[in-house]
């Protein structure tokens, strides 16, 4: 393993290195920045989040940019405003020994005109979410045409969310001489596309396997029933009295329902989703970082500028549309030479999906149990042990203390310590003792659709479909979202090219109906009606309807469901705010549904800090007291 000073570095960056505290290269750092110092070539570097990726490409360009010349020299575009505020302050620290080296962010949601005086300044290097740069070049507020380094860094990620014609003009404005450095985690066609298009004979590196999981993550999964997947997330938490985690969920309204509940249940949890404004969202992440939240729960899009070190598990609330999405995920944990938890909460449905991921991240994903409510009561036990042998005094109890102790005097120190341990151990155990196993029920009972027995349940058509861009579950996530009903009463999603099909209880029936009478969006008709017959012969038996099909169809009754020729037009769905779920337009967002209730507020910083705070006394039939407090 080779010395920074060995990798070629100059005086000014090694000094600034040992102010950080970084002692040896990461590997990517040891690879790519001897490449990158050398000579002027592009570089296509495959390494997963905080594998170091910043000091491989940021050590190299400030050591080749002249600081002397005002001239902008050096280009990074990143996928998230987080994440380029992250890289700007990172490259800030690495220049700290270096004279008149000007680093200047270009991210949206913040003043145009203070970013472009700012560039006016003479800024060598500028880091830029792809959208506000190319709004900046295009109102002449940037030059880049002297650029003689580029790099995408997060590139899957960037492509991920739409930027691949942004990036595109951004290029076309640099000099073809320019050196392109790219850097991803993972190499999906997309990213090759870009490699072969923008770079001249790349020299290829890669760290550790090809999308490879990092290798400092572990990974488990938890089967459980749809309905227990709350309770098994609570457990899981329950279970790790000192975690630190990112929980995923696949829609904003389930990111912001799972941070309400639990934080109603007396743990620090916060929500952060695209729903939120970006001061929230600022506040949240503060909260997090200072760790006065211990459970962030977040969509994919929202966690992307997520760089915390330290959390110990990521918990995946709901398995990805995308497997490929899971690496990024759990490549939130593990970081910086910490060992992480990836652990999945799956009902038997999902479950094939694991092996699927296994083979991407080439790592074993071992089975665990939701541990029993017994099992979780003893870890926190031992845990309010440890922490009372670890709690620091505080000098200003001395005063009391005669006072106390003579409270106490007649206890022996056995009694005193069941006392003590009991008064916080009571609080679980009451909520855990009538608890049940929330693993087991598979094994006998393998399919999930044993739970609903059909002749209680309706099944109904409705004229969307893959042409749509629907999949099973993205249909799942809308019919939830709608209908505002427990996506465990939405089963037998069957998708086709220009209709589906779904069930529900009987007792959801008229409910459904109702919802879906003169039912738009977008201007076209959203026609939903009780199905006799649905594909592979499901019947949904039609509660008592004699099996008449009856149409709920005000747009001129469509039948059987034969087609819809016109596709959604992708217009505008306006004002989601682009956070959340998986919109990356692979499938519409439907956040234009009048039903849907806007400014959803909850969940904001102020009540997760509210959450934070001690719960002593309060809840007493809820855990939530101990080790649940901010750790120092
Ligand atoms: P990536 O971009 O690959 O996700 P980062 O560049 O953000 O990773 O680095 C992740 C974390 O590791 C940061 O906190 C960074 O300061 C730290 N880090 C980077 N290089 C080293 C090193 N050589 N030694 C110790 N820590 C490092
Ligand atoms: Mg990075």
């Amino acid at each position: 393993m080779k010395t920074f000073q060995e990798l070629g570095l100059n005086d000014a960056l090694l000094e600034a290195i040992k102010d950080m505290g970084f002692e040896t290269p990461s590997e990517v750092q040891e690879k790519a920045i001897p490449i990158l110092l050398e000579k002027d070539t592009d570089i296509v570097s495959l390494a997963q989040t905080g594998t170091g990726k910043t000091a491989a490409f940021g050590f190299p360009m400030l050591q080749k940019i002249d600081p002397k010349s005002r001239t902008t020299q050096g280009l990074i575009l990143s996928p998230t405003r987080e994440l380029c505020l992250q890289i700007t302050q990172e490259i800030k620290n690495y220049a700290k020994h270096m004279k008149g080296v000007n680093v200047v962010a270009i991210y949206g949601g913040a003043s145009i005109t203070d970013q472009a005086r700012a560039v006016k300044k003479g800024a060598q290097i500028l880091v830029a979410t792809p959208g506000r740069m190319q709004d900046m070049i295009r109102r002449r507020l940037v030059d880049v045409s002297k650029i003689e380094y580029c790099v995408l860094d997060e590139a899957d990620e960037m492509l991920n969310m739409g930027f691949f014609e942004d990036i595109t003009d951004i290029l076309s404005h640099t000099p073809d001489e320019k050196s392109t450095w790219l850097f991803s985690a993972t190499m999906p066609k997309e990213v090759s596309v870009i490699a072969k298009k923008f770079m001249h004979s790349p020299v290829e590196i890669t760290v550790g396997a090809k999308n490879a999981g990092t290798k400092n993550v572990s990974h488990e999964y938890y089967k459980v029933s749809g309905r227990d997947r709350y309770p098994a997330l609570r457990r899981l938490a329950d279970a790790h009295p000192q975690i630190f985690s990112v929980v995923f969920c696949r829609t904003k309204r389930d990111t912001q329902s799972v941070a309400e509940k639990l934080i109603e249940d007396g743990y620090s949890a916060g929500a952060l989703h695209g729903d939120l404004s970006q001061n929230q969202r600022d506040m949240v992440m503060k909260s997090f970082r200072n760790k006065q939240i211990q459970m962030l729960v977040a969509t994919d899009v929202a966690a992307r500028g997520i760089d915390v070190d330290n959390i110990t598990h990521v918990i995946h609330y709901q398995l990805p549309d995308e497997i490929e999405t899971y690496t990024h995920r759990s490549g939130r944990t593990g970081r910086a030479g910490n060992q992480g938890v990836s652990m999945i909460i799956v009902t038997q449905s999902e479950s094939r999906k694991i092996r699927a991921i296994e083979k991407i991240i080439q790592a074993n994903i071992e089975m665990k149990k939701i541990p029993t409510g017994m099992e979780i009561c003893e870890t926190q036990l031992y845990s309010l042990a440890q922490k009372i042998k670890n709690t620091e005094v505080n000098e200003e109890i001395f005063n009391y203390l005669p006072k106390v102790e003579a409270e106490l005097e007649d206890l022996s120190k056995e009694e005193l310590i069941q006392r003590l341990v009991s008064v916080e151990f009571a609080r679980f155990h009451n909520y855990y003792k009538k608890s049940k196993d929330l693993n087991g029920k598979f094994e006998d009972n393998p399919a999930d659709k044993t739970k609903h027995n059909r002749k209680d349940t309706t099944r109904f058509f409705i004229n969307v479909g893959e042409r749509d861009e629907y999949n099973w579950m993205a249909l799942k996530d809308f019919l939830k979202a709608t209908l505002e009903i427990d996506t465990d009463d939405i089963f037998h999603v069957d998708v086709m090219e220009s209709f589906s099909f779904f069930n529900t209880p009987n007792s959801l029936q008229e409910k459904v109906i109702e919802k879906f009478t003169d039912f738009k969006i977008d201007g076209r008709f959203i026609n939903v009606e009780i199905s006799e017959k649905g594909p592979k012969g499901r019947s949904g038996g039609s509660g008592g309807g004699g099996g008449k099909r009856r149409s709920f169809n005000k747009d001129g009754g469509s039948g059987g469901g034969g087609g819809y020729k016109k596709k959604f037009n992708s217009g505008g769905s306006g004002g989601s705010g682009g956070g959340g779920g998986y919109d990356r337009g692979k499938r519409r967002s439907f956040d234009n549904n009048p039903e849907k209730k806007s400014g959803e507020s909850s969940g904001s910083p102020r009540r997760s800090n509210s959450g934070s705070k001690p719960t002593y006394g309060s809840k007493d039939s809820k855990p939530g007291g101990f080790g649940r407090r901010s750790r120092s």
